[in-house]
């Protein structure tokens, strides 16, 4: 099913070239510092439930797709918030599944899936709806394996280091228990508050008065949530965290006196704050989430620009995360400049720029990045994470930003299997952009050698500082 030049240039001197150099990092461990795995996979080491609960059901990649064809989430397994009843067959989730792989062609997950088919669990050719039944039980047989726990697959993928994403309430047991374990693995969490920096997030009011008690900080003030941000972060770098993550809808920051910061807050917390505040309590407290980064020397990653359930319908009666966040404009260059004015120019500080707004690439980050060296630019995310869209990003942010103000790939998965699906992918495209610069002698073969490890494995390791793990 696999074609060994998938990816790579149609024409014969290019591809001979994206094979050489493929050869060289294909068998490079896998670094992954930032997902969506879940760490009690880890602790617990239990066998995956089914090929549907596993493959499809918490897939919204794959989920919104078939949505879009009129198929409802529950018919795809979804469960429901509301007590409505949803498909829990996961036999008949994977056949309408495989009844409808056509609509997956040319999309990168009709790319992730086959590779996993094929490479994870040996089904040798294209899903469709006659060998559904077969492969599902190809699939449930292979789960049923010792070789298929969560801790026998980290291992067989070759991964060398694992974040999950966390949220700053989250107790870190699973953490704890996977690091107290005699298991080798590394899985480590990464800090995200948005739970308690966002204050359109639902439960807002409730979340700051349960971080107060986790921390013991007095969070209904200002200075007590920012001493409980101080050791919630150090609570995270002990379970081995080097980076946070921030999803706010942009990428605005502030920076506000202590007086306006108080004053700020308090509408916040009686939740009589208007739009306008709330977007300028997320913007100081990216500000002040960069400050400890200067402080305690966690990477800071910015995911804005999505427009998170944008559909009301969906988000009350399945929840988010599933296939409704829709990316919109983002601006970066007046929306990060209160940070940089403070900030931009701290040695101990290291801040990783994601978009969902292409077109914000060469106009917008890569001069941005080719600039203040706090600034790097994250990988192509989400909606761009594909072929095609990995392509753009190189030939949009090269010419201005290089390839040492990028930190590697990021595969940002919920669905673990699909791992080495996302680095492979990536991988190729990056031999196949550097095969083209050989070929046009704008780069020597040994110079793209060199770019190709580091884009592979060597820049996410230095990035998020993992150099001291292995
Ligand atoms: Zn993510």
């Amino acid at each position: 099913m696999l074609n060994e030049n998938r990816f790579f240039p149609v024409e014969a001197t290019t591809r001979a070239i994206a094979q050489r150099l493929f050869h060289e990092i294909e068998a490079l461990p896998l670094i992954c510092p930032h997902g969506h795995t879940d760490p009690s996979w880890f602790s617990g080491n239990a066998p995956f439930a089914d090929p549907a609960q596993l493959l499809i059901v918490p897939d919204h990649y794959i989920i919104r797709m078939m949505v879009s064809q009129g198929i409802p989430h529950s018919a795809m397994g979804v469960p429901t918030l509301d007590g409505a009843a949803f498909e829990m067959d996961s036999r008949k989730i994977w056949r309408l599944f495989a009844e409808n792989y056509t609509l997956f062609r040319s999309t990168p997950v009709r790319h992730w899936m086959d590779y996993t088919l094929e490479n994870q669990f040996g089904i040798e050719a294209p899903l469709r709806p006659e060998i559904a039944d077969a492969a599902y039980d190809q699939i449930s047989e292979k789960l049923n394996q010792e070789a298929y726990r969560p801790r026998a697959l980290y291992e067989a993928f070759n991964i060398e280091v694992l974040a999950t994403t966390d949220s700053c309430l989250d107790d870190l047991a699973h953490h704890k228990s996977i690091a107290e374990s005699a298991w080798s693995g590394r899985v480590v969490p990464t800090y995200r508050p948005d739970a308690v920096t966002n204050p359109d997030i639902s439960g807002f009011v409730e979340n700051i008065e349960r971080f107060g008690k986790i921390t013991g900080e007095n969070t209904e003030t200002w200075g007590g949530l920012l001493r409980a941000h101080q050791k919630r972060r150090q609570d995270f770098i002990k379970a081995g965290a080097t980076a946070t993550d921030h999803g706010h809808p942009s990428a605005t920051t502030c920076d506000l006196t202590q007086q306006a910061c108080r004053d700020l807050y308090a509408e916040i917390l009686a939740q009589t704050a208007t739009e306008d505040q709330k977007e300028m309590f997320r913007g100081q407290m990216l500000t002040e989430m960069a400050r400890l980064s200067v402080e305690d020397g966690l990477v800071m990653q910015i995911h804005p620009g999505s427009d998170r359930n944008h559909s009301p319908h969906v988000f009350k009666r399945y929840g988010s995360d599933k296939g409704f966040d829709i990316p919109k404009r983002v601006n970066f260059v007046e929306a990060l400049k209160p940070l940089l004015n403070i900030l931009g120019h701290e040695k101990n500080l290291s801040i990783i720029l994601f978009t969902l707004d292409e077109s914000t690439y060469a106009r917008e980050l890569a001069p941005l990045a080719a600039a203040y060296p706090c600034l790097k630019l994250g990988p192509a995310w989400w909606f761009s994470d594909s072929p095609d869209g990995m392509m753009r990003y190189r030939n949009l942010t090269t010419e201005t930003a290089g390839y040492y103000n990028t930190v590697g790939f990021n595969d940002d998965t919920r669905a673990f299997p699909s791992i080495p699906a996302r680095h492979d992918m990536a991988r190729r495209v990056d031999c196949a952009y550097l095969a083209t610069q050989v070929a046009e002698h704008r780069l020597l073969e040994d110079e793209a050698v060199e770019v190709a490890i580091d884009l592979a494995y060597r820049l996410a390791k230095r990035t998020y500082g993992y150099e001291d793990l292995v």
